[in-house]
């Protein structure tokens, strides 16, 4: 099954941050394959040939065509750049990052995001074997969600982990389909969610990345102690959704203290 571009299943990507081992990869390709998605997203894999390893192939068993489709990143950042909303998985919890919510309210929030406009994009993101994700790549992500098990062991195998997500996504999205009550993905804004077009990963890195030198311009950032005002201000912005009009209008601001404190500067 091959879901249409357009249709919500279809604009849901399953990354998984620097896997490294194959049979892994070719487990999640059939972990989503099964739940009807295809698109599998792999950040900087341990081995670049991954793809076409016999290990992969074996254990994606008839799900090669999403092997096939693979799509390569080298960053987290180039692989959430058209996504609007990106929900990291984690077992654990990370101080600055957002607040974790089991796999069903994620995904639901997720298929609405999904129902408010066919421009929007939603990745759900794994993080390595041993490591899991990172405090830097859990903030690219605006949501995150930890999977509930027993007591201090809940650590799951990173495919199963795909599987789980992957169900509960398809799960959401039936419910949705199905339309029982007011569907999660009717038209009309849910609460949270920008005006127009909702900003993608790339547009809220490129403000992030702008406000930081407007910051570091007026003397309230120093770069050479940063302390955690740069983490403190992703937590803050990401417990909204941005817009594309609200980035330019936060674009405009630090624009705007840019040219005052060169003027300073004079
Ligand atoms: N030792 C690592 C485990 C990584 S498992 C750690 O403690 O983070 C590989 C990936 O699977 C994780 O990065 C995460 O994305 C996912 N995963 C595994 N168990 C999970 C759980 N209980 N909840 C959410 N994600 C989980």
């Amino acid at each position: 099954m091959n879901p249409c571009p357009a249709a919500p299943a279809g604009r849901v990507d399953f990354v998984l941050v620097e896997p490294s081992h194959p049979g892994n990869v070719g487990a999640a390709a059939r972990a989503i394959r099964v739940m009807g998605f295809s698109r599998l997203v792999l950040v900087a894999p341990r081995d670049p040939g991954v793809l076409e390893h016999p290990q992969a192939i074996a254990m994606a068993s008839g799900a090669d065509d999403v092997l096939a489709a693979a799509r390569r990143c080298d960053s987290l950042e180039a692989a959430l750049a058209d996504t609007t909303l990106a929900l990291g998985l984690s077992a654990s919890g990370r101080e600055f990052g957002p607040t974790p919510a089991p796999p069903r309210p994620a995904c639901e929030e997720l298929v609405r995001e999904l129902g408010a406009s066919a421009r929007t994009r939603v990745a759900l993101v794994f993080g390595t074997e041993r490591t899991g994700l990172s405090i830097g790549q859990l903030q690219l992500c605006q949501r995150l969600c930890a999977i509930p098990g027993a007591g201090d062991y809940r650590s799951l195998n990173l495919a199963q982990a795909v599987q789980v997500m992957a169900f509960v996504m398809s799960e959401a999205l039936a419910a949705d389909a199905a339309g029982g009550g007011a569907p999660l993905s009717s038209p009309g804004r849910a609460p949270g969610t920008p005006e127009g077009e909702p900003a993608s990963g790339a547009q809220i890195e490129a403000m992030y990345a702008h406000l930081e030198r407007a910051l570091v311009g007026i003397g309230f950032l120093d770069p050479a102690h940063p302390k955690k005002l740069m983490p403190r201000l992703r937590r803050l912005f990401s417990r909204t959704r941005l817009g594309v009009e609200e980035v330019d209008l936060l674009r405009g601001i630090c624009t705007k203290i840019e040219r005052s404190s060169a003027k300073d500067d004079r």
